[in-house]
Protein backbone atom coordinates (compact mmCIF):
# COMPACT_ATOMS: atom_id res chain seq x y z
CA UNK A 1 0.00 0.00 0.00
CA UNK A 2 1.25 3.30 -1.09
CA UNK A 3 1.78 5.97 2.01
CA UNK A 4 0.24 9.44 1.37
CA UNK A 5 1.75 12.32 2.26
CA UNK A 6 -0.03 15.44 2.33
CA UNK A 7 2.46 17.82 4.29
CA UNK A 8 -0.18 20.35 3.76
CA UNK A 9 -3.00 19.11 6.13
CA UNK A 10 -0.24 17.63 7.89
CA UNK A 11 1.07 21.20 8.66
CA UNK A 12 -2.27 22.32 10.13
CA UNK A 13 -2.92 19.54 12.50
CA UNK A 14 0.60 19.30 14.29
CA UNK A 15 3.13 21.79 12.50
CA UNK A 16 6.66 21.19 12.35
CA UNK A 17 7.39 17.74 13.90
CA UNK A 18 5.51 15.07 11.38
CA UNK A 19 6.67 17.20 8.26
CA UNK A 20 9.38 15.18 7.74
CA UNK A 21 7.37 11.78 8.50
CA UNK A 22 5.17 10.00 6.46
CA UNK A 23 1.82 9.38 8.65
CA UNK A 24 -1.77 8.63 6.45
CA UNK A 25 -3.33 11.72 7.12
CA UNK A 26 -6.69 10.65 7.99
CA UNK A 27 -4.91 8.96 11.00
CA UNK A 28 -3.40 11.67 12.23
CA UNK A 29 -6.42 13.92 12.03
CA UNK A 30 -8.68 11.17 14.00
CA UNK A 31 -5.76 11.31 16.95
CA UNK A 32 -5.45 15.25 16.83
CA UNK A 33 -9.65 15.05 17.89
CA UNK A 34 -9.05 12.62 21.03
CA UNK A 35 -8.56 14.31 23.96
CA UNK A 36 -5.95 12.84 26.07
CA UNK A 37 -4.95 11.61 29.81
CA UNK A 38 -1.87 12.49 30.87
CA UNK A 39 -0.92 9.03 33.18
CA UNK A 40 2.65 10.59 34.72
CA UNK A 41 2.81 14.82 35.34
CA UNK A 42 3.72 16.91 37.99
CA UNK A 43 1.49 20.06 38.68
CA UNK A 44 2.07 23.21 40.37
CA UNK A 45 -1.52 24.58 41.09
CA UNK A 46 -2.25 27.36 38.56
CA UNK A 47 1.28 28.71 38.56
CA UNK A 48 4.20 28.37 36.04
CA UNK A 49 7.16 29.16 38.74
CA UNK A 50 8.51 26.63 41.14
CA UNK A 51 8.72 27.31 44.37
CA UNK A 52 13.02 27.87 45.57
CA UNK A 53 13.56 28.90 42.02
CA UNK A 54 16.07 31.49 43.46
CA UNK A 55 18.36 28.63 45.45
CA UNK A 56 18.10 25.82 42.20
CA UNK A 57 21.21 26.20 40.46
CA UNK A 58 20.53 26.94 36.79
CA UNK A 59 21.63 24.29 34.85
CA UNK A 60 23.79 25.34 30.85
CA UNK A 61 21.42 24.00 28.48
CA UNK A 62 24.33 21.33 27.25
CA UNK A 63 23.54 19.82 30.54
CA UNK A 64 19.99 18.98 29.44
CA UNK A 65 19.08 16.63 26.61
CA UNK A 66 18.93 18.06 23.01
CA UNK A 67 15.34 18.88 22.45
CA UNK A 68 14.90 19.90 26.46
CA UNK A 69 17.47 23.38 25.64
CA UNK A 70 14.29 25.49 24.98
CA UNK A 71 16.55 26.35 21.18
CA UNK A 72 14.53 24.62 18.18
CA UNK A 73 11.93 26.14 16.57
CA UNK A 74 9.37 23.85 18.46
CA UNK A 75 10.25 25.61 21.73
CA UNK A 76 9.25 29.73 19.95
CA UNK A 77 6.30 27.83 18.32
CA UNK A 78 5.21 26.48 21.57
CA UNK A 79 5.28 29.72 23.61
CA UNK A 80 3.77 31.56 21.03
CA UNK A 81 0.86 29.27 20.95
CA UNK A 82 0.55 28.77 24.76
CA UNK A 83 0.91 32.60 26.17
CA UNK A 84 0.59 34.73 22.83
CA UNK A 85 4.36 35.84 23.01
CA UNK A 86 6.97 36.41 20.19
CA UNK A 87 10.51 34.52 21.84
CA UNK A 88 12.74 34.86 19.22
CA UNK A 89 13.35 31.99 17.53
CA UNK A 90 16.61 30.47 15.85
CA UNK A 91 16.12 32.36 12.27
CA UNK A 92 16.36 35.74 14.73
CA UNK A 93 18.86 37.58 15.28
CA UNK A 94 17.77 38.37 18.88
CA UNK A 95 18.25 34.48 19.86
CA UNK A 96 21.68 35.18 20.73
CA UNK A 97 20.41 37.01 24.07
CA UNK A 98 19.26 34.31 26.41
CA UNK A 99 18.37 36.86 29.19
CA UNK A 100 16.52 38.92 27.17
CA UNK A 101 14.73 35.78 25.50
CA UNK A 102 13.50 34.89 28.55
CA UNK A 103 12.35 37.79 30.70
CA UNK A 104 9.68 38.80 27.82
CA UNK A 105 8.65 34.92 27.94
CA UNK A 106 8.38 35.25 32.11
CA UNK A 107 6.35 38.21 31.91
CA UNK A 108 4.02 36.82 29.67
CA UNK A 109 3.23 33.43 31.22
CA UNK A 110 2.99 35.46 34.56
CA UNK A 111 0.17 37.59 33.21
CA UNK A 112 -1.61 34.96 31.86
CA UNK A 113 -1.64 33.01 34.98
CA UNK A 114 -2.75 36.57 36.60
CA UNK A 115 -5.42 36.41 34.46
CA UNK A 116 -6.74 32.93 34.61
CA UNK A 117 -6.80 32.27 37.89
CA UNK A 118 -7.61 28.88 38.58
CA UNK A 119 -8.48 28.17 35.06
CA UNK A 120 -4.48 28.41 33.93
CA UNK A 121 -3.84 24.72 34.35
CA UNK A 122 -6.99 23.49 32.66
CA UNK A 123 -7.07 26.15 30.04
CA UNK A 124 -3.27 24.98 29.41
CA UNK A 125 -4.39 21.00 29.03
CA UNK A 126 -6.86 22.66 26.54
CA UNK A 127 -4.72 23.70 23.91
CA UNK A 128 -2.37 20.44 24.41
CA UNK A 129 -5.82 18.88 23.74
CA UNK A 130 -5.35 17.07 27.47
CA UNK A 131 -8.93 16.11 29.16
CA UNK A 132 -7.51 14.35 32.77
CA UNK A 133 -3.76 14.46 34.01
CA UNK A 134 -2.59 12.23 36.87
CA UNK A 135 0.53 13.65 39.03
CA UNK A 136 2.52 12.95 41.44
CA UNK A 137 2.03 14.06 44.78
CA UNK A 138 -0.77 14.06 47.67
CA UNK A 139 -4.21 14.40 46.49
CA UNK A 140 -5.66 18.34 46.19
CA UNK A 141 -9.18 19.03 45.56
CA UNK A 142 -10.18 22.64 45.05
CA UNK A 143 -11.59 24.75 42.13
CA UNK A 144 -9.91 24.11 39.06
CA UNK A 145 -8.53 20.64 40.28
CA UNK A 146 -11.29 18.36 38.70
CA UNK A 147 -9.28 16.98 35.53
CA UNK A 148 -6.60 15.96 38.23
CA UNK A 149 -5.91 12.63 40.05
CA UNK A 150 -3.38 12.35 42.14
CA UNK A 151 0.01 9.30 43.09
CA UNK A 152 0.95 10.11 46.33
CA UNK A 153 4.81 9.87 46.69
CA UNK A 154 5.64 6.47 48.94
CA UNK A 155 9.41 6.48 48.37
CA UNK A 156 9.64 7.38 52.11
CA UNK A 157 8.50 3.72 53.43
CA UNK A 158 11.04 2.05 51.81
CA UNK A 159 13.80 4.75 53.23
CA UNK A 160 12.30 5.18 56.85
CA UNK A 161 15.95 5.50 58.67
CA UNK A 162 17.11 7.90 56.18
CA UNK A 163 17.93 11.67 57.71
CA UNK A 164 15.39 13.52 54.96
CA UNK A 165 12.77 11.06 55.86
CA UNK A 166 12.01 12.20 59.36
CA UNK A 167 10.05 15.40 57.96
CA UNK A 168 7.93 13.30 55.08
CA UNK A 169 7.11 10.54 58.02
CA UNK A 170 5.81 13.38 60.59
CA UNK A 171 1.74 13.32 59.45
CA UNK A 172 1.90 9.65 58.97
CA UNK A 173 3.25 9.14 62.59
CA UNK A 174 1.03 11.68 63.98
CA UNK A 175 -1.96 9.74 62.50
CA UNK A 176 -0.80 6.29 64.03
CA UNK A 177 -0.35 8.18 67.39
CA UNK A 178 2.98 7.60 67.74
CA UNK A 179 6.30 9.70 67.94
CA UNK A 180 8.88 7.85 66.25
CA UNK A 181 9.54 4.63 64.16
CA UNK A 182 7.84 1.42 66.14
CA UNK A 183 10.15 -0.69 67.11
CA UNK A 184 9.20 -3.94 65.31
CA UNK A 185 8.78 -4.36 61.71
CA UNK A 186 5.60 -5.64 61.40
CA UNK A 187 3.85 -2.64 63.31
CA UNK A 188 5.48 -0.20 60.82
CA UNK A 189 4.01 -2.08 57.82
CA UNK A 190 0.22 -2.38 59.41
CA UNK A 191 0.20 1.37 61.17
CA UNK A 192 2.29 3.39 59.13
CA UNK A 193 2.65 1.58 55.61
CA UNK A 194 -1.20 -0.05 55.53
CA UNK A 195 -2.62 3.09 57.37
CA UNK A 196 -0.89 5.36 54.46
CA UNK A 197 -2.07 3.55 51.73
CA UNK A 198 -5.83 3.33 52.72
CA UNK A 199 -5.62 6.87 54.03
CA UNK A 200 -4.50 8.11 50.33
CA UNK A 201 -7.53 5.62 49.02
CA UNK A 202 -10.04 7.19 51.30
CA UNK A 203 -8.79 10.93 49.50
CA UNK A 204 -8.88 10.17 46.69
CA UNK A 205 -5.62 9.34 45.32
CA UNK A 206 -5.59 6.47 42.24
CA UNK A 207 -1.72 4.80 43.06
CA UNK A 208 0.92 5.17 44.04
CA UNK A 209 4.38 7.06 43.13
CA UNK A 210 7.54 5.25 43.64
CA UNK A 211 10.88 6.51 42.31
CA UNK A 212 13.39 4.53 44.93
CA UNK A 213 15.60 3.39 40.95
CA UNK A 214 16.95 7.14 42.01
CA UNK A 215 18.73 5.13 45.14
CA UNK A 216 18.65 1.33 44.23
CA UNK A 217 18.11 -0.81 41.36
CA UNK A 218 14.57 -2.24 41.17
CA UNK A 219 15.94 -5.91 41.73
CA UNK A 220 13.46 -6.74 44.69
CA UNK A 221 14.21 -9.98 45.73
CA UNK A 222 11.98 -12.69 48.10
CA UNK A 223 12.97 -12.26 51.53
CA UNK A 224 12.05 -14.38 54.78
CA UNK A 225 10.33 -12.49 57.12
CA UNK A 226 12.32 -13.49 60.12
CA UNK A 227 15.29 -12.08 57.79
CA UNK A 228 13.57 -8.69 57.28
CA UNK A 229 12.63 -8.24 60.87
CA UNK A 230 15.64 -8.55 62.10
CA UNK A 231 17.67 -6.43 59.04
CA UNK A 232 14.41 -3.55 60.41
CA UNK A 233 15.33 -3.95 64.24
CA UNK A 234 19.37 -2.79 63.53
CA UNK A 235 18.15 0.07 61.09
CA UNK A 236 15.54 1.48 63.36
CA UNK A 237 18.45 1.83 65.98
CA UNK A 238 21.31 2.61 63.71
CA UNK A 239 19.56 4.81 61.23
CA UNK A 240 20.31 4.39 57.39
CA UNK A 241 24.02 6.32 57.79
CA UNK A 242 26.55 3.55 57.82
CA UNK A 243 23.95 0.76 58.16
CA UNK A 244 24.78 -2.70 56.95
CA UNK A 245 24.07 -2.38 52.99
CA UNK A 246 22.54 -6.38 53.33
CA UNK A 247 20.26 -5.18 56.07
CA UNK A 248 18.82 -2.02 53.71
CA UNK A 249 18.37 -4.21 51.13
CA UNK A 250 16.80 -6.92 52.76
CA UNK A 251 14.18 -4.33 54.54
CA UNK A 252 13.51 -2.74 51.21
CA UNK A 253 13.03 -6.00 49.37
CA UNK A 254 10.53 -7.36 51.97
CA UNK A 255 8.99 -3.61 52.46
CA UNK A 256 8.69 -3.21 48.69
CA UNK A 257 6.81 -6.10 47.84
CA UNK A 258 4.54 -5.81 50.96
CA UNK A 259 3.96 -2.16 49.63
CA UNK A 260 2.98 -3.51 46.07
CA UNK A 261 0.91 -6.19 47.27
CA UNK A 262 -1.47 -3.98 49.76
CA UNK A 263 -1.24 -1.07 46.71
CA UNK A 264 -3.18 -4.58 44.65
CA UNK A 265 -5.00 -5.21 47.58
CA UNK A 266 -6.97 -1.30 48.41
CA UNK A 267 -6.76 -0.77 44.16
CA UNK A 268 -3.75 1.67 43.93
CA UNK A 269 -1.78 1.92 40.74
CA UNK A 270 1.66 1.28 41.75
CA UNK A 271 3.78 3.90 39.67
CA UNK A 272 7.25 2.90 39.32
CA UNK A 273 9.95 5.17 37.57
CA UNK A 274 11.76 3.08 35.05
CA UNK A 275 14.86 4.12 32.95
CA UNK A 276 16.52 7.90 33.03
CA UNK A 277 14.82 10.81 34.38
CA UNK A 278 13.98 14.31 32.75
CA UNK A 279 17.64 15.57 33.45
CA UNK A 280 19.15 12.39 33.01
CA UNK A 281 20.87 12.23 36.32
CA UNK A 282 21.40 9.43 38.53
CA UNK A 283 22.51 6.02 37.65
CA UNK A 284 19.93 4.99 35.16
CA UNK A 285 21.24 1.10 34.76
CA UNK A 286 18.77 1.12 38.64
CA UNK A 287 15.93 1.79 36.61
CA UNK A 288 16.10 -1.56 33.97
CA UNK A 289 12.30 -2.46 33.97
CA UNK A 290 13.48 -6.03 33.30
CA UNK A 291 14.66 -5.84 37.02
CA UNK A 292 11.10 -5.82 38.26
CA UNK A 293 10.42 -9.25 36.60
CA UNK A 294 10.81 -11.25 40.04
CA UNK A 295 8.54 -8.70 41.83
CA UNK A 296 5.78 -8.67 38.51
CA UNK A 297 6.01 -12.94 38.96
CA UNK A 298 5.22 -12.99 42.55
CA UNK A 299 2.44 -15.22 43.09
CA UNK A 300 0.90 -12.78 45.97
CA UNK A 301 1.56 -9.44 43.77
CA UNK A 302 -1.16 -10.85 40.93
CA UNK A 303 -3.87 -8.26 41.74
CA UNK A 304 -1.00 -5.42 42.00
CA UNK A 305 -1.44 -3.03 38.50
CA UNK A 306 1.99 -1.50 37.47
CA UNK A 307 2.66 1.27 35.34
CA UNK A 308 6.56 1.61 34.14
CA UNK A 309 6.49 5.19 34.39
CA UNK A 310 9.28 6.24 31.48
CA UNK A 311 8.80 3.02 29.75
CA UNK A 312 11.93 2.09 30.92
CA UNK A 313 14.11 4.15 28.47
CA UNK A 314 16.62 3.63 27.31
CA UNK A 315 15.58 -0.09 27.85
CA UNK A 316 12.67 0.37 26.51
CA UNK A 317 12.91 -3.14 24.52
CA UNK A 318 12.87 -4.69 27.50
CA UNK A 319 9.85 -3.11 28.78
CA UNK A 320 8.17 -5.21 25.80
CA UNK A 321 7.58 -8.70 26.63
CA UNK A 322 6.93 -7.40 31.07
CA UNK A 323 3.93 -5.84 29.28
CA UNK A 324 2.99 -9.10 27.79
CA UNK A 325 1.54 -9.62 31.64
CA UNK A 326 -2.15 -8.13 31.82
CA UNK A 327 -1.54 -6.48 35.00
CA UNK A 328 1.78 -4.41 33.78
CA UNK A 329 1.28 -0.86 31.53
CA UNK A 330 3.91 1.19 30.14
CA UNK A 331 3.94 5.25 29.49
CA UNK A 332 5.92 7.25 27.34
CA UNK A 333 6.59 10.10 29.58
CA UNK A 334 10.11 11.81 29.48
CA UNK A 335 11.19 9.65 25.96
CA UNK A 336 7.87 12.29 24.25
CA UNK A 337 9.99 15.06 25.83
CA UNK A 338 13.58 13.74 25.09
CA UNK A 339 13.03 11.72 21.78
CA UNK A 340 11.80 12.63 18.52
CA UNK A 341 8.49 11.58 16.85
CA UNK A 342 10.38 9.23 14.47
CA UNK A 343 12.68 7.32 17.39
CA UNK A 344 9.71 7.31 19.46
CA UNK A 345 7.78 5.85 17.13
CA UNK A 346 10.33 2.71 16.52
CA UNK A 347 9.74 1.78 20.35
CA UNK A 348 5.75 2.14 20.27
CA UNK A 349 5.48 0.06 17.52
CA UNK A 350 7.88 -2.52 19.05
CA UNK A 351 6.11 -2.07 22.15
CA UNK A 352 2.35 -2.41 19.62
CA UNK A 353 3.85 -6.26 18.49
CA UNK A 354 3.30 -7.30 21.98
CA UNK A 355 0.85 -5.67 23.89
CA UNK A 356 -0.73 -2.58 22.35
CA UNK A 357 -3.28 -2.01 25.10
CA UNK A 358 -1.16 -1.42 27.54
CA UNK A 359 0.85 1.18 26.74
CA UNK A 360 -0.04 4.93 27.62
CA UNK A 361 0.61 8.33 27.12
CA UNK A 362 2.27 10.56 29.70
CA UNK A 363 4.99 13.33 29.85
CA UNK A 364 6.46 13.81 33.03
CA UNK A 365 5.66 17.79 32.27
CA UNK A 366 7.03 19.74 35.70
CA UNK A 367 7.95 23.04 36.13
CA UNK A 368 11.76 23.07 36.90
CA UNK A 369 13.93 25.23 39.15
CA UNK A 370 16.88 24.56 37.60
CA UNK A 371 16.17 25.60 33.88
CA UNK A 372 13.79 28.71 32.52
CA UNK A 373 12.36 27.02 29.75
CA UNK A 374 11.25 23.97 31.29
CA UNK A 375 7.77 24.56 32.65
CA UNK A 376 4.60 22.65 33.06
CA UNK A 377 2.30 23.70 29.94
CA UNK A 378 5.11 23.92 27.31
CA UNK A 379 6.11 20.03 28.15
CA UNK A 380 2.69 19.02 28.91
CA UNK A 381 2.00 20.24 25.24
CA UNK A 382 5.57 19.57 23.60
CA UNK A 383 4.61 15.72 24.69
CA UNK A 384 1.22 15.71 23.77
CA UNK A 385 1.81 16.95 20.61
CA UNK A 386 5.23 14.48 19.92
CA UNK A 387 3.12 11.36 20.99
CA UNK A 388 0.38 12.15 18.46
CA UNK A 389 2.89 12.38 15.71
CA UNK A 390 4.98 9.19 17.03
CA UNK A 391 1.81 7.52 17.34
CA UNK A 392 0.68 8.64 13.46
CA UNK A 393 4.11 7.50 12.31
CA UNK A 394 4.00 3.68 14.11
CA UNK A 395 0.71 2.73 13.06
CA UNK A 396 0.83 4.48 9.31
CA UNK A 397 3.48 1.84 9.04
CA UNK A 398 1.65 -0.90 10.87
CA UNK A 399 -1.03 -0.23 8.38
CA UNK A 400 1.71 -0.33 5.47
CA UNK A 401 2.67 -3.62 6.41
CA UNK A 402 -0.54 -5.18 6.72
CA UNK A 403 0.01 -5.95 10.40
CA UNK A 404 -3.60 -4.21 10.99
CA UNK A 405 -6.69 -2.18 9.21
CA UNK A 406 -7.08 1.61 9.48
CA UNK A 407 -9.88 0.97 12.16
CA UNK A 408 -7.18 -1.06 14.13
CA UNK A 409 -4.91 1.24 13.92
CA UNK A 410 -7.10 4.07 15.00
CA UNK A 411 -8.28 2.65 17.91
CA UNK A 412 -4.88 1.17 19.34
CA UNK A 413 -3.66 5.22 19.02
CA UNK A 414 -6.84 6.06 21.42
CA UNK A 415 -5.83 3.46 23.47
CA UNK A 416 -2.77 5.09 24.00
CA UNK A 417 -4.22 8.41 24.27
CA UNK A 418 -6.80 7.93 26.41
CA UNK A 419 -8.65 4.57 26.71
CA UNK A 420 -5.36 2.55 28.53
CA UNK A 421 -5.06 4.77 31.18
CA UNK A 422 -8.58 5.03 32.15
CA UNK A 423 -8.88 0.76 32.48
CA UNK A 424 -5.87 0.69 34.35
CA UNK A 425 -6.95 3.15 37.00
CA UNK A 426 -10.09 1.43 36.54
CA UNK A 427 -12.27 4.70 36.53
CA UNK A 428 -15.61 4.27 36.14
CA UNK A 429 -15.44 1.31 38.41
CA UNK A 430 -15.26 3.61 41.48
CA UNK A 431 -17.09 5.05 43.84
CA UNK A 432 -19.94 7.13 42.99
CA UNK A 433 -18.51 10.55 43.88
CA UNK A 434 -15.64 9.77 41.84
CA UNK A 435 -17.66 7.77 39.13
CA UNK A 436 -19.25 11.14 38.22
CA UNK A 437 -16.55 13.15 37.36
CA UNK A 438 -14.91 9.64 35.66
CA UNK A 439 -17.77 9.77 33.56
CA UNK A 440 -17.43 12.91 32.36
CA UNK A 441 -13.74 12.20 31.68
CA UNK A 442 -15.36 9.13 29.25
CA UNK A 443 -17.60 11.15 27.44
ZN1 LIG B 1 7.93 12.32 37.09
Amino acid sequence: MVRRLVPFLVAAVLPSTVLAQSADRALLTELAKVKAVDAHSHLLINRVEPAGKALAQQRSATDLPLRLRGLGPEWARTWKLLYKVNVPDPSDKRFAEPEKRFAELQQARELLVEDLGAEFSNHMLDLASVEMAIVSGDPLTGKGLERFRFVPRADVFLRPFAQDSAEALKPFFIAARMYTLPKGLDEYLGKVVTAALERWVSEGAVGIDVGISAWRGLDFAEVNAEVARAAYGRLVIGGEFGANPADLKAFQDYTFRYLAAEAGRVGLVVHVKTGMSRDATGIVGYGNPILLGASMADPRLQKTKWLLVHGGFPFDKETGPLLLRPNVYADVSVQDLVRSPTELGESLRRWFELAPERVCFATDAASDPSASQLRWPELTFLGAETTRAALAIALSRMVSDGLVTKAQALQIGKGVLRENALTLHGFGLQPPEAATTAERVDR
